[in-house]
């Protein structure tokens, strides 16, 4: 992983947490525009938290993805790896 990426991974993750600053959001979304492994990071970090926080917020017996849903999910997780 190139340096650039490491940071923008970083910030990827930082955004689930708090908002970025202005400055690293241009940043981010600049290096998003020109690299497609921290897009694909970006898409798939956020679709893992939506899918804990789902999880987090409902009984898991309630939980229901929808076909198409799960196998979003089964094929971002399959790309992570
Ligand atoms: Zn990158």
């Amino acid at each position: 992983m190139r340096h650039a990426c490491k940071k923008i991974s970083q910030l990827a993750s930082d955004s689930l947490d708090r908002p970025l600053s202005l400055l690293e959001r241009l940043k981010f979304k600049l290096h998003l525009s020109m690299c497609s492994h921290c897009r694909d990071f970006d898409h798939n970090i956020k679709l893992i938290h939506k899918v804990t926080a789902m999880m987090h917020t409902t009984d898991y017996g309630q939980t229901r993805l929808s076909e198409k849903q799960r196998q979003q999910l089964h094929n971002n997780l399959n790309a992570i790896k």
